[in-house]
């Protein structure tokens, strides 16, 4: 007798393969009915014996699409409707809670049809198929259909129509398909947009153009990259004097995994990683006598690198010999730009030409950065790839929620049913651009899932551009304090639902007593947070200038201890980057609380450090200090220094002496190691005040390998259960997710 089934499956099941794979599950059991797309996921209606429809059922388990990531299957009875064969139907649009793909590097089956010159997509630089290409980049809404993406103007030629319509291609349902009778069609134009050359002579002149040491504007999947030769100091060292970049690593984009092997060391979770499907960037050490430029991530030992992704980066790579610089096209903090307009109005000035097909980006997403660290990933960015990125609860939300995040590193995040989903990188949000990006994001995100927040969640600084944008959205508010918003992150990551022992080491936050924090020790649970400890307030000379120049962190802690007099006379480097005068009128300003706001943020003191060691002290990348401090580790040199606690307060000022006597020798190894022990001593103490809870790690200090790494292996040596965030950023690009977690609890408990 035969029986009738409808299977939901939801996840990133659209743009996959997914119908065409059921389809031939389908015939292989003998089973009658369709599948189709609609806003929820796939939706198959079936009818067979009840052995065929279970074997079909497992092997739909089993056995998925490699691209699906399948959050669900719901299998569930219904009436025989009488099918007499197996349909792939049309697209049903209404409900929309659909995960969407992230975009997916271009496939070996894609690779070796480019490269061969029989084939007729031979040197076809927008290649694709069902197992790989643009997704969220070219999608404007759901569901999933090439009338819904930018791909929707280009009539496909009679060829590749044939291949859409054929079940058994591997293009059948592809999307974006092209080629290069009916695709996008590749030019080069110079940084006025006057017309250079069209068609595949243009990557041959872009080789030209990189082999004479130009810098090109390359689109990509997610937006434009600024390239130029990576083994080529003067290449480097002009992108660098014209995006006013002057220290920051650049990312390197290597062609193959036998040239990365050349350039950098990766172990086997860094090569995975470098050629999964995702291409990310990975941070990996440096090989000895490497030849890239040594301006692509001075003073580190460590380079950002990435596998070629879009088959433009491979047809590039078959005519040079070196690497790549990739770096995302904007000026410094800017989001990144998706249109050859953009790129002429902002970085005019700083390229040679610029290479553009008229497939619109209509959602960017920068490259994403991870890192290996404990054979766990880290997320440094979460972007192209990964994004938007979904973490399905155990509960409902009763309401629809959105998290607009922090102002750095921003992204935002919605929660609806039971999912909370994650938007790629937006950035830093105090530019008119940024602004724009974060609400063209917002209004993407609501039209993909008919979303309309019943609640917004932000956070607690007053300054912040999300907080007063939250506030105007006349809808109701929750505010969530920052790094209570990091440790949340981690909880809904991991889904934990019990207290915490959290501790949130990062740059600066708005504090609950209206101080910076940054250093804070909470026990926490998704509704309640109580700081349990902290680092003892420390003066920030200046306020936000002092997050540029970390001898002004420095000098306060120096104030904190001696009399200014005593300071005048300590031979320590770092005075010296001070006249006599500054030294007066930063005395007075910190002496009567000017402009000096309280700050606890270990971020700041890392700086310090760094300013200790005569690393830097003025205007270096968010987080240098740090990332050098590390080059000074030295295992060897394993002693923390002296601290104390009272009432869950952390002076750090008796560390401080002993600095000063170590840097007034210039033992810097002995600072620089002895430092990270002691951040990890005065955890192992609170791990000890608070026992047997679950510890979460968070915030943006974390993202130095050395102190997590460090951290874990102490703290799960005494048994602790160590939790840091893996698959969404560890920095403030997790905040959205915190506040979402925060305001699924609330909202829940409300009702
Ligand atoms: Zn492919
Ligand atoms: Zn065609
Ligand atoms: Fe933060």
């Amino acid at each position: 007798m035969k029986q009738g089934l409808r299977v939901v499956i939801e996840g990133v099941v659209q743009g996959v393969g997914f119908r065409p794979f059921v389809y031939q599950l389908a015939k292989k059991y003998h089973v009658q009915g369709n599948v189709s797309n609609t806003g929820e996921g796939v939706v198959i209606d079936i009818e067979g014996s009840a052995d065929d429809l279970d074997l079909f059922t497992a092997e739909l388990r089993n056995n998925p699409p490699s691209l699906a990531k399948i959050d669900r299957i719901t299998v569930h009875a219904q009436e025989r409707k009488h099918f007499v064969r197996f349909d792939i139907i049309e697209s049903i649009h209404h409900t929309k809670t659909t995960s969407i793909s992230p975009d997916i590097a271009v496939c070996e089956a894609c690779l070796s049809e480019m490269n061969d010159p029989h084939d007729r997509r031979y040197g076809y630089y927008l290649i694709n198929c069902t197992d790989c290409g643009p997704r969220y980049s070219i999608l404007e809404r759901l569901p999933y259909d090439r009338a819904f993406t930018s791909m929707k103007s280009f009539k496909m030629c009679s060829r590749c129509q044939t291949e859409y319509d054929d079940p058994s291609n591997r293009r059948y349902h592809a999307q974006p398909i092209s080629c290069h009778e009916c695709g996008p069609v590749l030019c080069m134009v110079d940084p006025k947009l006057y017309p250079i050359i069209q068609g595949n002579t243009v990557i041959e002149q872009t080789a030209q153009y990189l082999k004479n040491g130009a810098i090109v504007a390359v689109k990509g999947i997610g937006g434009f990259h600024l390239l130029c030769d990576a083994s080529n100091e003067e290449a480097v060292s002009t992108l660098r004097l014209r995006k006013k970049r002057p220290e920051k690593p650049f990312a390197v984009m290597f062609s193959d995994r036998d040239q990365l092997c050349k350039y950098v060391c990766v172990d086997d979770q860094e090569r995975a990683l470098l050629t999964s499907k995702e291409r990310p960037i990975v941070l990996v050490k440096k090989s000895l006598n490497t030849d890239l430029a040594s301006n692509i991530s001075p003073h580190i030992d460590t380079v950002g690198a990435m596998l070629a992704y879009a088959p433009i980066h491979h047809l590039l790579f078959d005519l040079l010999s070196f690497p790549l610089v990739a770096t995302s096209a904007n000026r410094s903090d800017e989001p990144i730009i998706r249109n050859a307009q953009e790129l002429h109005a902002r970085l005019g000035e700083i390229v040679d030409a610029i290479v553009d097909f008229n497939r619109d980006i209509v959602n960017t997403a920068d490259d994403s950065i991870v890192q290996i660290i404990q054979n766990r990933r880290i997320t440094l960015r979460l972007g192209r790839g990964f994004s938007p990125y979904t973490v399905i609860h155990t509960t409902h939300t009763p309401l629809k929620i959105l998290a607009v995040g922090g102002q750095q590193k921003n992204t935002i995040a919605l929660a609806f049913g039971d999912k909370m989903i994650l938007s790629p990188h937006i950035g830093d949000l105090h530019t008119i651009e940024g602004m724009e990006y974060f609400e063209r994001t917002v209004d993407t995100f609501k039209r993909f899932y008919d979303f309309s927040p019943d609640v917004i969640v932000y956070d607690k600084h007053p300054s912040y551009a999300t907080t007063q944008w939250a506030k105007n959205q006349g809808v109701s508010v929750i505010a969530v304090q920052h790094h209570y918003a990091h440790a949340l992150a981690c909880m809904a990551e991991f889904g934990l639902e019990e207290k915490v022992l959290a501790f949130c080491f990062d740059g600066t936050g708005y504090g609950d007593d209206g101080t910076i924090w940054g250093g804070e020790i909470f026990m926490a649970d998704p509704i309640h947070c109580e700081r349990i400890g902290h680092i003892r307030p420390f003066r920030l000379l200046g306020g936000e200038k002092a997050i540029k120049e970390p001898k002004r962190v420095a000098l306060a802690l120096l104030f904190d201890i001696y009399p200014l007099s005593e300071i005048r006379e300590l031979e320590l480097p770092l005075l010296q980057y001070f006249t006599s005068d500054e030294m007066t009128l930063y005395h007075a300003i910190w002496e009567k609380g000017l402009n000096s706001p309280l700050c606890s943020s270990i971020g700041r003191v890392f700086d310090a450090m760094g300013s200790f060691c005569d690393i830097l002290h003025e205007n270096g990348y968010e987080g240098e200090c740090g990332r050098r401090l590390e080059e000074f580790y030295d295992p060897d040199f394993g002693e923390s220094f002296v601290y104390t606690i009272q009432n869950g307060v952390i002076d750090l000022l008796p560390m401080v002496r002993e600095i000063v006597r170590l840097a007034h020798s210039r033992e810097y190894t002995r600072i620089a190691t002895g430092f990270i022990h002691t951040l990890v001593t005065i955890m192992e103490e609170f791990t000890q005040l608070y026992p047997g809870l679950p510890i979460v790690l968070s915030g943006g200090v974390f993202q130095n390998k050395t102190l997590l790494s460090l951290c874990v292996k102490r703290l799960e040596a005494k048994g602790c259960k160590v939790y840091f965030q893996e698959q969404t950023p560890i920095n403030d690009g997790g905040i959205a997710l915190g506040q979402l977690y925060y305001g699924h609890h609330h909202t829940r408990r409300g009702k």
